[in-house]
């Protein structure tokens, strides 16, 4: 694997390759390469005339859009890290990370800087703003995506596209190479506090050049961002890897299952990237077709479990395979996933679906508590190095120390591996469920779950209980127009399972919690009264 130096490179030579070809479809609108070059050159002429220094740092916080797009790379263009942030975050969240990663300047939509973002902001370090006007984010029928009428300008901000309309030359001497920082990415936070781990260009690069050379897909290959780009799937799978490779990236504002269908019917996309509840979605809707997926040559699930019944489901119903990938924060998205020619087996004692071979350059090890290797098939934690491993955390020498010992990432996820290499996640060390001395790996049984007919999402956590000290508890969601009670949900896991796994405990929700990036929020659960 031979990556271009960041994506600011490899955008410079796809522009002189083919400067007419379309980089970003949003809606009607579209953008060439020749176009977001030169535009996003105008957002760091911006930013440096502004003040903004090499390596300060530039909060991101919108939705899937071309505005996210000429942020990033306008933003990489004068030098600066970029920090983004999710965009369903609430003040207290906002200022965790603005404080955290010391940031310069901030790019959001106009409506979010007037209503919560100038208050939170204030005290804070940014110096610089950018706003974007919520309706052309939002344009679903207008192909003038970058050319609306403005609404009159946030006092204290200035506007996005004015600025990348503005024709400014990027700055001179702000280049940036494989071992300067990218991105400061904050963890999902779905088993504590965020922590930003530092991507860098080197490490971005890596997985999308790995990815560009290994999904196969035709010359101009056209990507759906069905992950949120915030989030370092999104960011790497679909953004840097589909410029990277020449290709056409197709946004869509945020994951809406209806709209989704559309944008697959309008663009004919090759491949996309989404947690396992974006497929879910998309199978429960009225409207889906074997024709919505007919154009697929690729298709891959990440950052979150995939249940085998899922994967099986969905074949039978639609036509594509799903492949499973494994990645975290920390390994700047996969470091394991099932290349396009295979399907990933499952291994016959627990029924879990592996989630994919380690690529290229990349070590995983399995090992026991006291830091030692384990046999093959033995569980124990999954420890990761390679070239898309992150030097740390951002400011946090402790934390980094304790995660990347001599550099090796501790997932802390428990996993185990087989004798073709084949690696399983079994669970989250932090949730394992501790049921009268008994080890219960929510996994096991919400895979289970999912093989339920009347099943859409399950989650399982432990609650506490006078007897057992924890037991079992299942919250499920059901498909449209299915029907079931918590007691036959029970009975069908007590078939399946040991005694001491199945739920006790089973509650039908309308909805299970879930990150904006589609993971269920077992956390959330876990507190619920
Ligand atoms: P936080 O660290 O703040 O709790 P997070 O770990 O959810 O957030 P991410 O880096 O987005 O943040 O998620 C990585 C985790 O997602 C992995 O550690 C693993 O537990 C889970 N995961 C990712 N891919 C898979 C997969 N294919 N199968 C099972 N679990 C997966």
């Amino acid at each position: 694997v031979d990556p271009p130096d960041s994506l600011v490179h490899a955008l410079r030579a796809a522009r002189s390759r083919t400067p007419g070809r379309t980089a970003l479809a949003y809606f009607d609108g579209r953008l060439s390469y020749a176009e977001v070059d030169a535009l996003s050159d105008s957002v760091a002429g911006h930013l440096a005339a502004r003040g903004l220094g090499h390596g300060d740092r530039v909060a991101i916080l919108l939705q899937n859009s071309p505005h996210f797009v000429l942020a990033l790379l306008g933003a990489w263009k004068a030098g600066a890290i970029v920090v983004p942030v999710n965009p369903m975050y609430k003040s207290g969240e906002v200022t965790h990370v603005l404080e955290d990663a010391d940031v310069t300047a901030l790019i959001c939509s106009d409506r979010a800087w007037e209503t919560y973002l100038r208050d939170t902001a204030a005290g804070s370090p940014v110096r610089i703003v950018l706003t974007a006007c919520e309706r052309d984010l939002q344009s679903r029928d207008d192909a003038r995506v970058l050319n609306f009428e403005r609404l009159p300008q946030a006092a204290d901000a200035d506007d996005l596209v004015a600025a990348a309309r503005a024709g400014h030359e990027a700055p001179e001497g702000r280049d940036v190479g494989p071992s300067d920082i990218a991105l400061i990415s904050y963890t999902s936070g779905t088993s504590g506090t965020p922590k930003g781990a530092t991507n860098t260009h080197g490490n971005i690069m890596y997985n999308a050049e790995r990815q560009r050379t290994g999904l196969k897909l035709p010359e101009a290959p056209v990507y759906f961002a069905m992950a949120p780009l915030f989030h370092i799937t999104g960011m790497v799978c679909q953004l840097v890897s589909s410029l990277n490779s020449g290709g056409t990236l197709v946004l869509a504002y945020r994951f809406e299952a209806g709209v989704v269908l559309d944008a697959f019917a309008e663009h004919r996309p090759h491949y996309t990237v989404g947690p396992s509840t974006a497929f879910m979605a998309l199978a429960a809707h009225p409207d889906v077709t074997r024709d919505h997926f007919s154009s697929f040559r690729s298709i891959s699930s990440g950052g979150a479990p995939l249940p085998p019944a899922l994967v099986e489901k969905f074949r039978a119903g639609f036509g594509p395979y799903i492949h499973n990938g494994y990645g975290l924060t920390e390994c700047t998205a996969p470091c394991a996933s099932v290349p396009p020619d295979l399907e990933a087996p499952v291994d016959p004692g627990s029924g879990t679906l592996a989630v994919g071979l380690p690529g290229p350059e990349t070590v995983v090890r399995i090992v026991d508590d006291e830091g030692r290797e384990v046999p093959f098939g033995e569980q124990g934690e999954i420890v990761v190095s390679g070239p898309q491993v992150v030097p740390g955390y951002w400011r946090r020498p402790e934390a980094t120390a304790e995660t990347f010992p001599d550099g090796e990432l501790r997932t802390g996820d428990i996993g185990f591996m087989d004798e073709q290499g084949w690696l399983y996640v079994v669970d989250r060390k932090k949730d394992m469920i501790n049921a009268s001395g008994f080890k219960v790996w929510p996994r096991e049984v919400e895979d289970v779950l999912y093989a339920h007919p009347a099943v859409r999402e399950a989650a399982v956590v432990g609650v506490p209980d006078g007897y057992r000290g924890e037991t079992v508890k299942a919250y499920i969601s059901l498909r449209p127009g299915a029907e079931t009670d918590p007691d036959a949900l029970a009975a069908w896991c007590k078939e399946r399972l040991a005694a001491y796994k199945y739920p006790r405990q089973v509650e039908i929700l309308p909805d299970l919690p879930k990150t904006t990036s589609g993971k269920i929020l077992r956390r959330e659960l876990r507190s619920r009264p």
